[in-house]
Formats: structure tokens, C-alpha cells, sequence
């Protein structure tokens, strides 16, 4: 089956899916984008993707694409097309096609590109055995809550961690607390039994996960802290685990070369991995009893 992509306005095979060469985002990765999560076809948390991206077209100020309504029957569509049962759905708009010049142009009309893909279910040894993550200076921009598309800090912190054999690098800035990971949010269980994730603020993207997972946390009564922690404290932590729409919840056994939790996944992020996946599989089940978009 041929993938189909969605390009201002059109249905167009993935393979010869293309952009204008003077569209800011490939110029100035002056865009935003989300990645939303499909189960059973449905999306996941598709409310908080929406708000999120509404924020960062907003604080960019790039108009809308179109209602978030059609948003959502645009998406539907994509994933339809593209018979996505369990996988993801890409979503990037940018302030559109113009001469290349660095202030807003004047009359531009918002790029919008859909694409969607199966993705395989989590990696079954990671989740068992927990991953390892390695520490590296946070060099990215001082509005890390906008979710841009200038992803290039990110994309070498990643390779650095693939290098140093890690599945994910956290960032951790000048006063040696960590911001988060370079796709994911960060989290630790300290040795009180004390829940801790950096609160949202301009230092790190409000992950739709670690959102969905803050309420299920609240939701059971968990001893929960928004508060920066230092890099020594989440290597001394009981636990430690990093979520995202792609990870969901997975356990961190090393941080640099220093073991948590002994070097086994821990039970709180077990439970709470169990927790939201049954939270995704709610949404699926909620949907299953609506009648089909046409
Ligand atoms: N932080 C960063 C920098 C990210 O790129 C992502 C994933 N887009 C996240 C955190 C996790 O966000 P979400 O849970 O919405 O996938």
C-alpha cells in the first residue's frame, strides 16, 4: 500500500510529497509541529496535542492552518488513508512560502503538512531491562515550551547519545539541574518516595504525556513534586524513567555510569507505564463506541 500525505490542502503520494524550496520552515525552521499517538486507529490525548499546538502557533504568532475541528478531520483522514491502526501521526505548520527574508512576511499563508506511519509497539528489552540515558549540557534557546521544528540542538544530543550506546540524553543547564531529554520529559523517584518532574516553564516542552501521566499520578494519591532536580539527585534517585508520545513511560537503569534503582526498572514506573497505557487504551475504547468520521 502507497502512503499518502497531506500537503496545503491535498492528498499526495508520500514518495513525491513536497514543499516549496523558500518555505520558512526549511529556511528558518520558523514552524512548529506535534506528534500524536494512534491506538486502534484512534488518536491519543488528541485535546492536549490540539491546545499545544494552538499555544505554539500562537507565541510564534503563525496563523492558525484552519479550525482545530478541521484539524481533527484532516488528521482523521490521514490516518485513514494511510490504514494506521497503531502507530503515529506528524503534523507541521510553518509561517509558509516567501521571498527569504527575516521578518514576518506580509501576506503568507500557513504551510500545513500531515503525515502518518505505523510504529512498532515499544521496544519489549527496554521496557524489561530499563535504558540508559547520559548527561550533556543543555545548549538549546531560552523558549524550549514552543515545540519548533529548530530542532538541531536536539538531533545532536540524540546522536550523542546513540554514540555513547544510550537510548536518550538529558540536558541539564548552567546550574547543573536537568531541564529534560532531548524527546522526552524527565523524571525521577527520590529516596523518600517522592515523584519529581521539572515543572513547565520555559525550559522545557510540556510533554502531552507527562500531562496525561501528572493527572494519573494526582488521580492515585502518588506524593508528586514539579520542581527541578540535579543531576547528583536523580543519580542517587530510587528511580528514574523518561516519557514521551512515542516512549510513553520507560525506565532508566544507568545515568551516565552510575546505576538506579540497582540497575532494574522500578516498580513505580512499571505501575505507572501500566496506568497509562490503560489511560490510551480508554480513549480507544471510548471512541470504538462512536459511529465512524465518513
Ligand atoms: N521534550 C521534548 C524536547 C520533546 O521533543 C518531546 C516530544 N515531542 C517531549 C518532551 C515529550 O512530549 P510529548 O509527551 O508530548 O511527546
Amino acid at each position: 500500500m502507497s502512503r499518502i500525505a497531506y500537503v496545503n490542502g491535498r492528498f499526495v503520494p508520500h514518495r513525491g510529497a513536497a514543499i516549496h524550496i523558500e518555505d520558512r520552515g526549511y529556511q528558518f525552521a520558523d514552524g512548529v509541529y506535534e506528534v500524536t499517538a494512534v491506538q486502534g486507529g484512534q488518536l491519543v490525548d488528541e485535546a492536549l496535542h490540539l491546545a499545544r499546538l494552538d499555544r505554539s502557533l500562537g507565541e510564534l504568532r503563525i496563523a492558525a492552518p484552519m479550525s482545530r475541528r478541521a484539524l481533527g478531520f484532516v488528521l482523521r483522514e490521514v490516518i485513514r488513508r494511510n490504514r494506521v491502526r497503531d502507530g503515529i501521526v506528524y503534523l507541521q505548520a510553518t509561517r509558509g512560502v516567501a521571498p527569504r527574508d527575516h521578518p514576518f512576511p506580509a501576506n503568507t499563508r500557513t504551510s500545513l503538512v500531515i503525515s502518518a506511519r505505523r510504529a512498532r509497539a515499544a521496544n519489549a528489552q527496554a521496557l524489561a531491562e530499563g535504558i540508559k540515558v547520559i548527561a550533556i549540557p543543555d545548549i538549546r534557546w531560552a523558549r524550549c515550551d514552543i515545540k519548533s521544528i529548530a530542532l538541531l540542538p536536539n538531533v545532536l544530543g540524540k546522536q550523542q547519545a546513540r554514540e555513547a550506546g544510550a537510548y536518550e540524553a538529558w540536558q541539564v543547564d548552567s546550574a547543573g539541574l536537568v531541564t529534560e531529554g532531548t524527546s522526552t520529559n524527565a523524571w525521577i523517584v527520590t529516596q523518600a518516595g517522592e515523584l519529581v518532574t521539572r515543572q513547565a516553564s520555559n525550559a522545557i516542552l510540556n510533554g502531552c504525556t507527562r500531562l496525561a501521566l501528572l493527572d494519573i499520578a494526582r488521580h492515585i494519591g502518588l506524593t508528586l513534586v514539579e520542581r527541578p532536580f540535579s543531576l547528583s539527585e536523580a543519580k542517587a534517585a530510587r528511580e528514574a524513567f523518561l516519557t514521551s508520545t512515542t516512549s510513553l513511560v520507560l525506565p532508566i537503569v544507568r545515568i551516565d555510569d552510575t546505576a538506579i534503582g540497582g540497575g532494574k526498572p522500578g516498580p513505580l514506573g512499571r505501575k505507572l507505564r501500566e496506568l497509562y497505557v490503560a489511560h490510551a487504551e480508554g480513549q480507544t475504547a471510548k471512541h470504538a463506541a462512536l459511529p465512524e468520521v465518513a
